[in-house]
């Protein structure tokens, strides 16, 4: 962690009860929840988007679907996980935190439920945080289902830093790696959308769908 980094985290507000014992839980069991600089920004975007509904791809645990509840009380979030076993996790603590009446939890294969998922719709933030080489196509199905005003953040687009240079990292994360890098290479250059790498936790990126009636980068034109 650098200098910045220590003093920005400094910062952070004591989450509510229940939160650390979920963070550390998700480290014993190799849990891949959001980072705490991640989630404190992502929460914060919340606060200024005050989203009334959020799709979120890749529930785990229930971690980062939590936080963001924690972070704006009137959002309501559906939440996907294919992996059963997690999906009961994530059960167990959405109930443990009393917030099963505002996080729904579908579990599936997100790519299989665009019917149910686009019938909760439409959404004013999405959150993309499930099968890395995936990333394309999450956003591809999913980001019609977003309102023209909304939001859309994508998660561990710098993955651990082997984005940017892979040469540390060992054959399955440099795999990964290249997966995210495609994935950016196209969003950032993608014409109907501005996006913008925040380099804080693991990489989140933030898009916003372009104004028809603006070219992009042409807004004073
Ligand atoms: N957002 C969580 C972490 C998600 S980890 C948090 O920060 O707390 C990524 C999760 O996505 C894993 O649990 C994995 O099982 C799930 N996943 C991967 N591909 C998926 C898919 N196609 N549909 C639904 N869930 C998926
Ligand atoms: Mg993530």
């Amino acid at each position: 962690m650098d200098t910045h980094d220590k003093y920005v985290s400094s910062f952070f507000p004591s989450p509510q009860a229940g939160v650390r014992d979920m963070e550390k839980y998700a480290r014993d069991n190799g849990v891949p929840i959001m980072e705490e600089a991640g989630i404190q920004f992502l929460m914060q975007l919340i606060r200024m988007k005050r989203p009334s509904r959020i799709l979120e791809i890749g529930a785990a645990i229930g971690y980062s679907a939590i936080r963001m509840a924690e972070a704006y009380p009137e959002t309501k979030i559906i939440t996907v996980e294919r992996d059963e076993r997690r999906y009961q996790e994530a059960a167990y603590y959405l109930d443990q935190f009393d917030l099963s009446g505002r996080i729904e939890l579908l579990f599936g294969d997100a790519l299989k439920l665009r019917d149910e998922i686009y019938a909760k719709g439409p959404y004013d933030l999405l959150f993309i945080d499930a099968a890395k080489g995936k990333y394309r196509t999450f956003f591809e199905q999913y980001a019609p289902a977003v309102k023209a005003d909304g939001i859309i953040v994508t998660d561990n687009v710098l993955f651990k830093g082997w984005v940017a240079d892979p040469t540390q990292a060992n054959e399955r994360m440099a795999k990964t790696a290249r997966e995210i890098r495609r994935f950016n290479d196209w969003l950032m250059n993608h014409p109907d959308f501005h996006s913008y790498i925040v380099p804080v936790g693991d990489g989140v990126t933030i898009s916003t769908k372009l104004d028809r009636k603006q070219g992009k980068g042409k807004e004073f034109t």
